[in-house]
């Protein structure tokens, strides 16, 4: 898959200290071959890699927690920025109802995706009328019929033979007076894209006056989805895209290309067959997706501006070797309380939900943390020997640690205790993921 091939890509990477333009540029290959195996339209592939380029040997990226990282964020970014940056939502009428056409060619899930964005409508309290205008199956009409009953969303039909732009507007009418504030169309579509049926599009946008025209393209079909797009946009002029089957086996290209080469951003991805199987695209989201990396990316970000680098690094090393001692536990807490609260730390790793858990009786908060003035004094008070390892800390050892931070033997036991499950939360993590390591980092 695509993310897999990136994650090599950066694997190669990882190990170099520094990067030479050679690395950058091995790397840049690459990447431009994912690209192009994953469909992406070539000329996206070009500019994309141009820019990651120049800014890999631009920035400073030897400063940061390591090149890779880095170079990791910068593919991040562009990918981000290249399906359009943020969340592009649909058009709402200041005067209901707002009326949406939906077009796209025949199977490209345009009957499909009305009810979903019915069903998401529905949910924000919008009162959705659906219109059958797809006039040249029969099977269309019943199959909206069926949808609307089971979502209990009206639908608006004609008899047989009526014209789609007569439906159209009269559809209107119709929500005008039943108080339907979003007016779905759902349209007819060809096996191709031919004058004919631009012609009908074209006629009933004259006459309605759409607030949103969506696209609905299927995924699967890589490069002919943005061929579609592309000319759907040039004839017709879109608002935006509705990418379906994202939950089959599409490699990626369409997302990756559609906002590049037409303008129109991808609004809703559709991620299966069912009625509530809609989300809205969230290009940062989908960029992480393919880099498969998480949140990680986001706690690395937040880590390059409060952690000292070569910290984290040490930790890194010590959280895989499992070498991970109290004094490196007094050195994390102390740079986590720069993060703020611990909650949102943990929050941000994946697979740290347990580990949360488990510490469920620590104060989050971390600056003014009590505990944590605590912890510090405690493991202060002990002797390297003791830090390095917990085993020999014995009954009459906790006792004196405790006169010499000026807290309790149980308090002791209990950061003893919390230390032990921290370790063992670790060492399952790591070990689960076995060669991959902690979900994310690199080795
Ligand atoms: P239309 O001809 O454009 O109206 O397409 P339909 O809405 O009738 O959908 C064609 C087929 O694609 C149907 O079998 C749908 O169930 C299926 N479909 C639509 N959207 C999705 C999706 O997001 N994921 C999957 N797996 N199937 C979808
Ligand atoms: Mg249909």
């Amino acid at each position: 898959s695509l993310a897999e091939k990136l994650q090599n890509t950066f694997k190669k990477l990882r190990g170099h200290g520094r990067l030479s333009a050679e690395d950058v540029n091995a790397a840049m290959r690459d990447i431009r071959m994912a690209l192009l195996e994953a469909d992406v339209n070539f000329k996206v592939v070009k500019s994309f890699v141009a820019k990651i380029k120049e800014r890999a040997i631009g920035a400073n990226i030897l400063e940061s927690l390591t090149p890779a990282q880095a170079v990791i964020k910068i593919v991040n970014e562009e990918l981000t920025e290249l399906m359009g940056g943020t969340v592009s939502r649909i058009n709402i009428a200041a005067n209901p109802p707002t009326i949406i056409m939906m077009v796209g060619l025949q199977g490209a899930g345009k009957t499909t995706s009305v009810g979903k964005l019915g069903t998401m409508l529905k949910k924000q309290g919008k009162h959705p009328l659906f219109v059958a205008a797809d006039v040249y199956r029969p099977a269309a009409v019943k199959q909206l019929q069926v949808i609307g009953k089971q979502l209990d969303i009206p639908v608006f039909s004609m008899a047989e033979g009526s014209n789609p732009v007569t439906i159209a507007e009269k559809s209107l009418e119709h929500a005008h007076s039943h108080a339907n504030d979003v007016v779905i169309i759902d349209t007819a579509g060809r096996l191709h894209i031919n004058e004919e049926l631009m012609q009908e599009l074209k006629f009933i946008k004259d006459n309605v006056h759409p607030h949103e025209i969506l696209l609905v393209v299927d995924a699967m079909t890589g490069q002919d989805a943005v061929n579609v797009a592309e000319s759907f946009n040039a004839d017709l002029g879109l608002d935006g895209v509705v990418l379906t089957k994202m939950d089959g086996d599409a490699r990626g290209g369409a997302a990756l290309s559609v906002k590049a080469v037409t303008g129109c951003p991808i609004k809703f991805v559709g991620t299966g067959e069912k009625l509530d199987a809609l989300e809205p695209f969230y290009p940062d989201r989908m960029a992480s997706r393919i880099l498969d990396m998480g949140d990680v990316l986001s706690l690395i970000e937040k880590a390059q501006e409060t952690f000292d680098a070569d910290e984290a690094k040490k930790m890194e090393k010590a959280l895989r070797k499992n070498q991970f001692t109290l004094d490196d536990f007094l050195n994390q807490m102390q740079q986590v309380k720069k993060l703020g609260s611990l909650d949102k730390i943990l929050g941000m790793l994946p697979g740290m939900g347990g580990l949360k858990k488990k510490l469920g009786d620590v104060d989050m908060d971390l600056k003014n943390n009590k505990e944590l003035a605590h912890i510090e004094a405690i493991i202060k008070a002990m002797t390297p020997a003791e830090r390095s390892n917990t085993n020999i800390i014995n009954g009459s050892r906790r006792k004196r640690i405790a006169a010499g931070s000026g807290t309790r033997v149980q308090d002791i036991n209990k950061l003893l205790k919390q230390f032990a499950e921290m370790k063992k939360m670790m060492k399952k993590m790591t070990g689960a993921k076995g060669k991959k390591g902690l979900k994310g980092f690199p080795k």
